[in-house]
């Protein structure tokens, strides 16, 4: 078998696991939207069937072969060729996968899914205690799996590979250290402002049916395909990429609070319009696959945030929002905007607003990192949860519910996901930086005339169209120009909140 043919083999049987995929990912969209709860039994089965089938295939020592015959060759001298990018990439994945003994996989699995249940219990009851002995051990098969996985200097740099390859924990600490100097400060003038918006306007009559049409025409406007997407209702709102033609997002409505469902709709559909550019021809290899978690989250901030809590962006919509709800007829587009914008130390982080987001997420990778390397025992975390929280928010944690048991992360065995958020906030305000540096203010010209295509083409361009060809610091340096810096992020903010609440 030449090279050649080998990397023939291996791409074709990456794009048969890609079809595999697409029929778990169609099982598990239906699972969370329209599945009757009867079919739970069933569909459980089903799906451990397809991932145990998919593991089987992707582990064959044939693809090991395959690779190593590939890796050998000159068809990697170009590290950026779609030979090597993809092999590159399918190694990584290879080693993780065949790395970790079966014995761990299964016992990850049993464990998490039973800590889901028992963390929904005790967030329930405010009952740390109940759950403790569960993250006790998910803590510990975690630090099996980077030991099994291989890691340089910390543990951690094993499990955030499987979210941001390429970022380490020294490259998170100097970027966590730089933003919490400059946020903590600024979020206390904000506070301190006598100027403070009226969140009362978003409070009150939002009709479900209206909420719906206007975000429907505000995703399409924006660029979301309805005829290779859909948009549908669950209680906890996602996207799930199924393949090319077919991203599905969903959303939740509140009737009496108008953030909720549409800010929900403009950060899901800026990961599906991410779904729906990636270069169907790729599908199933890494040249088709989003870069990384950090960079998919910059697709969705950046739409949510940049775009969409911005002053142009409701130069276009504010009119037709006032036609949509009756409940705003009096009020006036910059106390709306205002309130959309507003800034307050709070408990909880998926509430956060641009500001103080991030501090909730540095609170959570230094307790994690703390967790994994054992100088903080799970016994303690409630503790350390408050008191870290009172020094960076200026807030007492009432409770646990609202403190160290809020998120479901740690459950799943995601330790090493949350600061994929932060880099996703980070890197879309370096993308935005870098777009107004291109077209100056005639991309905001274009947002007043409801008109998002140059920066949807530009975004197609620069990041959509290389699927995993380039890590994402790279990617970030090609598109910006740039290496990633909390810079632009930090400016950005100092100047749209210094002037909405005169300070700075
Ligand atoms: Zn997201």
């Amino acid at each position: 078998m030449t090279a050649a043919e080998s990397y023939a083999e291996l791409i074709r049987r990456a794009k048969d696991l890609g079809v595999l995929n697409s029929c778990a990912a169609v099982l598990g969209w239906d699972h969370q939207t329209y599945m009757p709860t009867k079919g739970g039994p069933l569909r459980g089965e089903q799906m451990a069937f397809l991932a145990s089938l998919a593991h089987q295939k992707f582990t064959d020592p044939k693809v090991g072969e395959l690779l190593s015959a590939v890796e050998a060759s000159d068809l990697v001298s170009d590290p950026v060729s779609d030979s090597a990018a993809n092999a590159r990439e399918l190694r990584r994945a290879y080693d993780r996968a065949t790395k970790i003994p079966q014995s761990l996989v299964e016992e990850l699995a049993r464990v998490t899914t039973q800590a889901q249940q028992v963390w929904e219990q005790a967030k329930k009851k405010n009952d740390y205690a109940s759950y403790r002995p569960l993250l006790e051990q998910i803590v510990k098969l975690k630090r099996d799996e980077a030991d099994a996985v291989g890691y340089k200097d910390h543990r951690y740099n094993a499990l955030i590979e499987e979210y941001e390859p390429g970022t380490s924990v020294a490259d998170l600490k100097e970027l966590f250290a730089g933003l919490t100097a400059e946020l903590a400060p600024l979020v206390k003038k904000i506070v301190a402002s006598p100027k403070q918006p009226d969140k009362s306007v978003l409070e009150c009559e939002f009709p479900i049916d209206r909420q719906k049409v206007f975000a429907e025409a505000a995703a399409v406007a924006i660029g979301f395909d309805f005829n290779a997407g859909r948009l549908d209702t669950t209680a906890h709102p996602f996207c799930s990429g199924v393949g090319p033609g077919d991203c599905r997002i969903t959303t939740r409505y509140n009737p009496r609070f108008f953030n909720e469902a549409f800010f929900g709709v403009l950060h899901e559909t800026g990961h599906a319009m991410y779904e729906q550019n990636l270069p169907a021809e790729h599908f199933g290899t890494p040249l088709g696959v989003a870069c990384s978690f950090g960079i998919h989250e910059s697709q969705s901030r950046l739409w949510e945030n940049q775009v969409g809590r911005g002053r142009p962006f409701w130069d276009h919509f504010f009119p037709r929002l006032k036609q949509t709800f009756h409940s705003l007829a009096d009020v006036s587009k910059e106390t709306f905007y205002f309130a959309i914008n507003d800034v307050r130390p709070s408990l909880i982080r998926v509430e956060a607003d641009e500001a103080t987001y991030n501090l909730h997420i540095a609170l959570r990778f230094e307790l994690e990192l703390a967790l994994l390397s054992g100088d903080l025992a799970t016994g303690d975390l409630p503790g350390a949860w408050n008191d870290r929280f009172e020094t960076l928010f200026g807030l007492k944690v009432p409770n646990d519910v609202r403190g160290c048991l809020q998120d479901i992360h740690w459950s799943f065995g995601g330790i090493g996901y949350f600061p994929t958020y932060t880099l996703g906030n980070l890197y879309a305000a370096q993308l935005m930086d870098a777009v107004r540096r291109e077209f100056g203010t005639g991309i905001e010209d274009d947002f007043r005339a409801g008109d998002f295509t140059r920066l949807k083409g530009w975004l197609n361009q620069n990041i959509h169209r290389h699927g995993q060809r380039y890590r994402a610091g790279e990617l970030c340096r090609r598109a910006t120009g740039m290496p990633l810096s909390p810079k632009p992020f930090v400016s950005y903010l100092s100047e749209k909140f210094g002037a909405l609440y005169g300070v700075c």
